[in-house]
C-alpha cells in the first residue's frame, strides 16, 4: 500500500496513456442521468458526479454476453459442437467507480467463483479488471452504506481509492493491480504516507456524518428460515408492486439471468441476458408450473434472497451495499430500509 498524488492537470493525459493497455469504463452523463459506460478515446469520465443511476455490474456481467457458439455448417469440421465464445479479456479499468459498487463486486463474486463452480465469464472478466475508486465526500438521502458493512470510503473490493482535494487527487493504491495501474498512467509522485492517511481519515469520518439513514441487521441470523418464509407482512409489502423489476437491475448485487439459444442460417449462440425475480417469467417452467406465479413470492425471494438466505449461507453480512439506488428507483417507493426493519424486528406469534 502506498499513497500517490495526481494533479488534475495531469489526470486525462495520464488515463490517455493507459488506453494502450487498458479498455477504460468510467461515469458518464447523458440526458438520463449518469451512467458507468466504456469511455471511448478522447472521452474524460466524469469526476464530479454524486451517484449514478446504473452500477458498474456489467462490465463484469454485461447485459447480454455470447456465452458458446456452434457451426451447424456440416462442410465445417466441428459443426454442431457448442465452444466457448471467443469474448475478449484484456484489462480494463473502471475510473471513478463508488466504494459501495466496488464491495458488491466483492458480494457477487462469491456467487460466480465458488470452490465448487467458477463461472468462466464472470472469473475472466473480475481478474481482467482495475477498479479506481472515488471516495464519497457528499453521500447522498438514500446512502445507508455504513450500516451494512460499507461506507463512503470503504477499500473492499478497491484496486485504487481516490480522494478529490479540490486541484489534485490524493490515490491511495491498495494491490498490485492498481501499482500497475498507475504505473500505466504514468502517476508516479509519491505523498507522505502517515499524513495521507490522516487525511482519508478525516475525509471518511466528516463523510460517514453525513449519512443520515441506516438499517439495523442484528437479529436477522437469528430468525427462523420458514417463520421469515410465512409471516403475514408479505402481502402488505408486495400490494404495491408493479413487478417492473427496476430495483433488481439498478442494483449492483443482483445477479438474475436467463439463457437464450438463437440460431441465424448456419450459426447458433447461447447467449445469457439480465433477467429479474420480480417477473413471472424468470421462474416458469417448461410445464407451465411457475413456483412463484404470484407477486407476492416473487417480492418476498427479493428481500428473502437479500436479507436472509445470502446471510445464512455465507455469513458475510446481507447481500445489499446500501446504495440506495433501488430505493431512490422504484416507482411505488417500495423501501428494502422498512422491509429490514420489519424482517430484523418480526416475532412469529404463537
Ligand atoms: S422497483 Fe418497486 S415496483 Fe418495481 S419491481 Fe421493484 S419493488 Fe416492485
Ligand atoms: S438492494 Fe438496493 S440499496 Fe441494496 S445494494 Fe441493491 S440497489 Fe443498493
Amino acid at each position: 500500500m502506498k499513497f500517490i498524488t495526481i494533479d488534475k492537470k495531469d489526470w486525462a493525459k495520464g488515463i490517455d496513456k493507459s488506453r494502450r493497455t487498458y479498455q477504460l469504463f468510467g461515469p458518464v452523463k447523458d440526458e438520463n442521468g449518469c451512467k458507468i459506460k466504456e469511455l471511448d478515446t478522447g472521452l474524460v469520465p466524469d469526476m464530479d458526479y454524486h451517484e449514478s443511476v446504473m452500477s458498474a455490474k456489467s462490465v463484469l456481467f454485461p447485459q447480454s454476453e455470447t456465452l458458446l457458439t456452434a457451426s451447424l455448417n456440416e462442410s465445417v469440421e466441428d459443426h454442431h459442437i457448442m465452444k466457448r465464445a471467443e469474448n475478449a479479456y484484456t484489462p480494463r479499468a473502471v475510473l471513478g467507480i463508488r466504494p459501495y459498487d466496488a464491495k458488491a463486486i466483492l458480494l457477487v463474486k462469491m456467487n460466480f467463483d465458488t470452490k465448487d463452480y467458477r463461472d468462466p465469464y464472470w472469473c475472466d472478466a473480475y481478474e481482467a479488471t482495475t477498479l479506481v475508486g472515488l471516495g464519497i465526500t457528499r453521500p447522498g438521502p438514500f446512502d445507508f452504506s455504513t450500516s451494512v458493512g460499507c461506507g463512503p470510503f470503504c477499500e473492499d473490493g478497491l484496486d485504487i481509492l481516490m480522494a478529490d482535494l479540490d486541484d489534485h487527487y490524493l490515490a491511495k493504491v491498495l494491490t498490485p493491480k492498481g501499482e500497475a495501474y498507475a504505473v500505466a498512467c504514468g502517476f508516479d509522485a509519491a505523498a507522505d504516507d502517515k499524513e495521507s492517511q490522516a487525511l482519508f481519515d478525516i475525509l471518511r469520518k466528516e463523510a460517514e456524518k453525513n449519512i443520515a439513514s441506516s438499517v439495523e441487521t442484528d437479529k436477522l441470523k437469528e430468525k427462523v428460515l420458514l417463520d421469515l418464509h410465512e409471516a403475514p407482512f408479505w402481502d402488505e409489502v408486495a400490494f404495491s408492486c408493479i413487478n417492473c423489476g427496476t430495483c433488481t437491475y439498478v442494483c449492483p448485487t443482483c445477479w438474475c439471468f436467463d439463457i437464450q439459444d438463437e440460431t441465424k442460417q448456419k450459426e447458433s449462440s447461447r447467449f445469457r441476458n439480465w433477467d429479474t425475480c420480480m417477473s413471472p417469467l424468470f421462474t416458469r417452467h417448461a410445464t407451465g408450473h411457475n413456483p412463484r406465479g404470484v407477486k407476492v413470492q416473487r417480492v418476498r425471494q427479493r428481500f428473502m434472497h437479500k436479507l436472509k438466505y445470502f446471510l445464512d449461507k455465507y455469513d458475510q453480512g446481507i447481500m445489499c451495499v446500501g446504495c440506495g439506488r433501488c430505493v431512490k428507483s422504484c416507482p411505488v417507493n417500495i423501501d428494502i430500509r422498512e422491509v429490514c426493519q420489519t424482517m430484523n424486528t418480526y416475532e412469529k406469534k404463537d
